[in-house]
């Protein structure tokens, strides 16, 4: 029974038309979602021989670290680099959720130079890596064929605005997204200079290469209001500007740029650097603790309620068709606007979704006594998608923000290996929704 397979694989390789064709626009992040929404999905399933230059992997693995902070992961976890020489060039890159042999053997193939999977292959600790091991093997055949492999774990699904939640958020069609894990965002100041007017671009260029001016994505953003400058030199100063004992006056600018507290140090050195006067003004004033964007599961809403038999036709039809289909619980008619989604195995995120007060939480992995127990009370009704299809939806996100972030001097590609592990679903009273009448079709149709 692999024809499941194959009809898996066709809906893998050309996404949703539903999913490709939405479009949002009432927010910045609602802007954002969109972008998620109208990346393509990659069809190719080589390489193309183009000319490209190419990029050091350690160039291409920074670019992935400013998106997917390791910093972001769980302390269990093992994200980052497992096997591959940050010196050798990449000029193709391929992103799958599991690094199964299948997919190994793919990116071969394709003649990849890093694969980037979401899932560790060594997950647990190992003391070596013999190639009569599974998994030795496959870094074997890794290094012998000069494929890289990086993980982006639970880094990728805390990360803000486009990790893998903020993903299946956008392919779900949810708008004012927020994390269903509060964080708070790194803690900043904001610093408040003043400079003759002549150097301020000179400083606003330097306060920026030291780590100010960064909001979300967006660099060197700084606030500039003209005035006058006042001051005495004293007796034993060496002013640039005036006379000792005079009152000067001085057309200065004010900067104000947002610093991370943590670059405070680095910031204050390129000001004292580059600053002419030899006591210059400033100040950091410290910002108060706001929510961060990054975080596990998100919530939001549909643009227009439905009923959670719609809801989860949608679910079906969006997310990768796979043989265990997608299982609900509760009341069909319900009304559902308000989503939880959290990628992956999210039952721990149960009573956030309750508390954010979803309609339905739609994850991977609920046991039976979590959904048996939540389902006797008031709070979300459930659909359970495969591991898998929850965080397919992160590759052609982040293989496309990669391609982008490194100005189109990589390939990207999207793996065309399901790595669900399930082959079959049999039976079953519930066997009449979409996800059925697909496997029933695609059982037909190998008759
Ligand atoms: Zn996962």
């Amino acid at each position: 029974m692999s024809t499941v397979v194959p009809e898996a694989a066709g809906h893998l390789l050309t996404g949703s038309p539903a999913v490709q064709s939405r479009t949002t626009g009432r927010s910045r992040r609602a802007d954002l979602q969109s972008e998620l929404v109208a990346l393509p999905m990659h069809e190719d399933a080589t390489v193309r021989e183009l000319p490209l230059p190419g990029l050091a992997l350690g160039e291409v693995l920074a670019a992935l670290d400013a998106r997917y902070d390791p910093a972001l992961a769980e302390d269990w976890d093992a994200v980052g680099l497992v096997c591959g020489d940050p010196a050798e060039p990449v000029r193709s890159v391929m992103f799958a959720v599991d690094p199964t042999a299948a997919v190994v053997d793919e990116a071969i193939e394709a003649g990849v130079d890093l694969l980037v999977t979401h899932h560790p292959l060594l997950l647990t600790p190992v003391h070596g890596v013999p190639a009569d091991d599974p998994k030795g093997r496959l870094v074997h055949r890794l290094i012998r064929a000069g494929v890289a492999l990086f993980v982006a774990h639970t880094n990728a699904d805390r990360a803000p605005d486009h990790g893998v939640n903020d993903a299946l958020a956008a392919v779900l069609g949810l708008d004012e997204v927020r994390p269903l894990e509060s964080l708070a965002a790194p803690e900043t100041d904001t610093l408040v200079v003043f400079v003759p007017v002549g150097v301020s671009d000179q400083l606003v260029d330097a306060l920026s290469a030291a780590g100010a001016g960064v909001i979300g994505d967006y660099t060197r953003c700084v606030w500039q209001t003209t005035g006058t400058g006042t001051f005495i030199p004293g007796v034993g100063t060496h002013p640039a500007i005036g006379r000792h004992g005079q009152v000067e006056r001085v057309p200065e600018i004010r900067l104000e740029m947002v610093v991370p507290r943590a670059r405070r140090a680095e910031v204050l050195g390129a000001l004292l650097d580059l600053h002419p006067y030899d006591e210059p003004g400033y100040a950091f004033f410290e910002n108060s603790a706001t929510a961060s964007r990054a975080g596990l599961g998100r919530v939001g809403d549909l643009a227009r309620p439905v009923t959670l038999r719609e809801f989860a036709e949608r679910v079906a039809t969006t997310l990768p068709g796979t043989p265990g289909g997608v299982r609900i619980a509760g009341d069909l008619e319900r009304i559902v606007r308000t989503v939880a989604v959290c990628g992956g195995s999210g039952a721990s995120m149960l009573g956030a979704a309750t508390a954010a007060g979803a309609d339905v939480f739609v994850t991977s992995d609920l046991k039976h006594h979590a959904v048996s127990e939540a389902t006797e009370v008031a709070g979300p009704a459930f659909c359970d998608v495969a591991h898998f299809a929850s965080e397919f939806p992160w590759l052609s996100c982040a293989a496309d923000l990669l391609h982008r972030d490194l100005g189109a001097r990589v390939h990207v590609q999207v793996s065309a290996r399901p790595t669900d592990p399930w082959t079959w679903r049999v039976g079953g009273p519930g066997a009449t929704g979409t996800e059925s009448k697909r496997l029933h079709s695609a059982e037909h149709s190998a008759d």
